[in-house]
């Protein structure tokens, strides 16, 4: 019997914090955020994969910088995104949905199971961003935790042990980012979207120590896109 294709996604560091990514079936896959191109190429060339694209999660520097070289090694093309698209591999198809936020051009890559969320979600955090993109930051989270909760969280930066302890500061008697940080193993640096529900200060501002927090810090509480905003420009 044939084995069902899969599709794995490879995590690898590069820069101080950053995660770049490379999913892939057998034959084929494609690199998001490749960064430091060349654990991402040995790998490849390792596994005798044919890489499809380069895709970046958006277009911060960070985030792009190895794309050329990248593309010059193995003669992929560096994609764009232009909303909701599919790409599809032979071991399954990857999602790629526009949430803007952290920067206009943001996107998330959505296989069976997994969720690459590059600056736009990450462990017990967020990335940062700009007043006119508030409101559609807010809309691209909440698409982001309708996921269903057993979804694994891959983000574009480790920042994970000082949002941890910022959480545990804004939530002192929340027992579940305890729970969190005692059975983290990294690598690789991964969460879920069930977790993040629970420990993700910026995703929980209905909760009364979130909002003492805010309010103790001169923040306006009124509502609950207030209280995001107020998060923001913390
Ligand atoms: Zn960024």
């Amino acid at each position: 019997m044939r084995n069902v294709p899969m599709l794995k996604v490879i995590q690898f560091r590069y820069g101080n914090d950053n995660l770049g990514y490379l999913i892939h079936d057998e034959h084929t896959g494609i690199a998001i955020d490749p960064g430091d191109p060349g654990f991402l190429w040995d790998y490849i060339q390792q596994h005798g994969i044919h890489l499809k694209g380069i895709w970046n999660t958006h277009s911060h520097s960070d985030h792009t910088l190895g794309d050329s070289l990248l593309a010059a090694k193995s003669g992929a093309r560096i994609m764009r995104s232009t909303g909701t698209e599919y790409i599809t591999l032979e071991g399954g198809e990857i999602e790629v949905m526009p949430t803007p936020g952290h920067t206009q051009d943001s996107v998330c890559f959505r296989g069976n199971g997994w969720v690459i969320t590059g600056d736009t979600l990450l462990i017990a955090n967020v990335g940062n961003s700009v007043p006119g993109l508030f409101k559609a930051f807010r809309g691209s989270l909440t698409r982001l935790i309708s996921l269903p909760e057993e979804t694994v969280v891959y983000p574009g930066h480790d920042y994970t042990e000082r949002s941890i302890l910022r959480a545990m500061q804004i939530e002192p008697g929340n027992d579940h980012i305890k729970r969190f940080w005692q059975s983290y193993t990294p690598p690789p640096v991964v969460s879920t979207i069930g977790d993040e529900k629970r420990i993700n200060p910026y995703l929980r501002t209905e909760v009364p120590a979130v909002i003492a927090y805010l309010k103790a810090n001169g923040k306006n509480t009124d509502t609950s896109f207030k209280r995001f905003k107020s998060f923001l420009e913390l």
